[in-house]
């Protein structure tokens, strides 16, 4: 987003309540707008980038309305008391709610968050030092700097300052290390395991932050309707929250603030009419909401805000990374500037921590020092075993990776490569056998430890994020480099790392020879190029091992050369890899050592010339296909590959 629109945005509504003639009723219409968007703002963020559906956000406004109106109305409290007690509140309930609802999937959690809001809307009716369904009437105005903010006009200032400093931090929280790591969590869990992100923490920090939000909108709400009571905390009014991120926007902090906007207009609108035309005063505003929501979902599943920038910036590039805020502080220019040279693609110019050399990955896990057995190779699979109820995927595997060895394995479609892969990276539990990396074995690690100790990897099935950018899809990679917290980014702290981190990134898509797509949308490359971008990014946490699966699909002869050139730097300096690929040239050209599987089994292990004149490898490449035209066109292909003469 650019600057201006932001500067134009908050120049009319500095200036709104001081025009003429402005009716009284526009100033409280914006009152409740900028309410509903700090809840909005949270859910932009829960919601729309983390996906974890909330209904009960209405809850949490409750609990900042209900602590501040107790403690000033009834205990003569200071509104600002209040408003700590309502925020100390909402941590609190947040907290507990986010360690027993987060660790529930899908529908289950939404479900979680619709029980608790309907808890809460009894509780708050039943309480009696709540006023029961009665509620708390005459609560005081705030007060600042000895001025009460008694009127429409007076406390819209601070309702619009808290919103445009909730969006300010919203911003900041989406375009950081943490930002990354939650828009990860819709659908990316597994891939950010394997970078050492535990996802279930920015969960949390995703739900504390929206509740947050919430509590602070219930204390203005609060403050600003002078009564509460138990009716606007319902999940009626949930759903409505939900409504107005989905009409707005799922991943625009703006967005939210526009749904909100358009969803209570709406609502008054029709509550304007409806009576009028059909001489009844039930919800009709529910009945048009529903609707609303099923048109948007169906033609705008971004919601109604990108069509808006759209129309009002002209013809808006969509090939840009929009979704890619770091673009906007850091431009292109002026990283190829801290970078060196355009254009330079040598493997020399790592960022800090680079694999060199004899690079031992020591500085990954501090915890897990001394014990390293350097004289073991780097990795030992001994007898691994998987089993998916009758069918054994990977049927006692052993095979080493000495350190600067590329390693293949190779092996028709369904031979266990991936699995094994899955294995050796923690993604799922051997059923027996075991895997030790630098002599320690991996035993129950979990996917997080074990890229923390070095081993990093790429996906058969590329997992980029489409709407983020090449950029920041690295430095995915790159999360464990450094420790920036969500507090730290939430307030613009962590601009030195964040460079740094970037900058990392940005060294490695050079390397694989990616430095002129950046800030493209990850979404927009070519299959084959998004391989590469997942080479970049397994790069990026400065591996000691390195597991490619399948690299080379889809990539033209030049591309795939440049990559054994890459792969083959790499190695010289001191990198491991173990390489599962298909195009036999690639794969004959480049290895050490080749494993070679089929339904599970290991059936042949040597060098590449070994293993190109053995029975066994060429009956499993060559037999067992029963449909005779496929079979001889794959023969063709693989005997040539592998280089036989069939
Ligand atoms: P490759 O990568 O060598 O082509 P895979 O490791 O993907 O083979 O698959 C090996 C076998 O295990 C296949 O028969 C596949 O269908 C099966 N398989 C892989 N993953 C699972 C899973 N999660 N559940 C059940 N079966 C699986
Ligand atoms: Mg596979």
């Amino acid at each position: 987003m650019k600057k201006w629109p932001v500067l134009v945005f908050i120049l009319l509504l500095a200036l709104l309540p001081i025009v003429p003639g402005v009716p009284e009723f526009w100033i409280n219409q914006l009152n409740a707008i900028g309410i509903a968007s700090l809840v909005v703002i949270g859910l932009v963020v829960l919601t729309g980038v983390g996906g974890l559906t909330s209904f009960g956000q209405a809850t949490f406004v409750g609990i900042g309305a209900y602590a501040t109106a107790w403690l000033t109305a009834t205990m003569g409290g200071s509104p600002w008391l209040g408003l700590v007690l309502g925020i100390v509140l909402t941590l609190l309930l947040a907290f507990v709610l986010a360690q027993v609802t987060l660790r529930l999937s899908g529908h289950y959690l939404s479900l979680a968050t619709i029980a608790v809001c309907l808890i809460f809307y009894y509780l708050y009716g039943n309480m009696p030092f709540l006023g029961r369904h009665d509620g708390i009437p005459g609560i005081p105005p705030i007060s600042l700097f000895g001025y009460r903010l008694l009127q429409a006009q007076s406390i819209y200032y601070l309702i619009w300052l808290m919103v445009l400093l909730a969006a300010w931090t919203a911003i900041n929280l989406l375009d950081s290390r943490s930002g990354r790591a939650i828009r990860a969590i819709k659908n990316g869990e597994k891939m950010a395991a394997s970078f050492g992100i535990y996802t279930f923490h920015y969960k949390v920090i995703a739900f504390v932050y929206a509740a947050v939000l919430a509590g602070l909108a219930g204390w203005l709400y609060a403050h600003e309707q002078r009564a509460v009571s138990p009716s606007t905390f319902g999940i009626n009014y949930g759903i409505e929250y939900l409504f107005m991120m989905v009409v707005g926007s799922v991943s625009s902090v703006w967005g939210g603030i526009f749904g909100a906007a358009v969803i209570l207009t709406l609502k008054d609108q029709i509550q304007d009419i409806a009576p009028r035309l059909f001489d009844t005063s039930t919800n009709f505003e529910l009945i048009v909401f529903g609707v609303l929501v099923v048109l948007v979902l169906h033609h705008a599943r971004e919601g109604l805000w990108p069509i808006v920038t759209r129309f009002f910036s002209g013809a808006a590039d969509k090939r840009k990374a929009t979704a890619a805020p770091a673009a906007q502080w850091w431009s292109h220019a002026d990283l190829l500037e801290k970078n060196g040279k355009p254009g330079h693609g040598g493997a020399s110019n790592g960022g800090p921590g680079h694999a060199s050399p004899g690079h031992d990955g020591a500085h990954k896990d501090p915890k897990s020092n001394g014990a390293a057995d350097n004289s073991a190779p780097l990795l030992k699979v001994e007898a691994a075993r998987k089993e998916f109820g009758g069918l054994v995927a990977v049927n006692d595997i052993s095979f080493c990776v000495d350190a600067g060895q590329i390693v293949g394995l190779i092996g028709p479609n369904g031979a266990g490569k991936s699995t094994t892969f899955n294995l050796i990276t923690g993604v799922m539990p051997l059923t027996n056998g075991s895997i030790a990396f630098r002599g320690k074995p991996l035993k129950s690690a979990s996917a997080q430890q074990i890229a923390r100790l070095g081993i990093a990897r790429t996906f058969q099935h590329t997992q980029l994020l489409p709407q983020m950018s090449v950029l920041e899809n690295v430095a995915l990679g790159a999360h464990l480099r450094c420790s920036a917290g969500a507090i730290r980014s939430i307030l613009r702290l962590d601009r030195h790392d964040e460079a740094a981190l970037l900058r990392e990134a940005a060294t490695q898509l050079e390397r694989v020879g990616l430095g002129d797509c950046l800030f493209e949308l990850a979404g927009n490359l070519s299959l084959g190029k998004q391989r590469i971008v997942e080479v970049a990014r397994a790069l990026a946490l400065d591996p000691t091992l390195l597991l490619l699966d399948e690299p080379a699909a889809g990539l033209r002869y030049m591309e795939k050369r440049e990559l054994a050139a890459v792969l083959s730097a790499l190695r010289d300096e001191g990198m491991s890899i173990l390489l599962v690929e298909h195009d036999m040239d690639f794969v004959m050209k480049l290895t050490n050592h080749l494993v070679v599987m089929d339904f599970g089994t290991k059936i042949a292990e040597g060098t590449p010339s070994q293993i190109q004149q053995n029975d066994k490898v060429l009956q499993a490449y060559l037999g067992g296909i029963d449909d005779a035209a496929i079979a001889d066109e794959i023969n063709d292909d693989t005997a040539d590959n592998i280089g036989v003469r069939a």
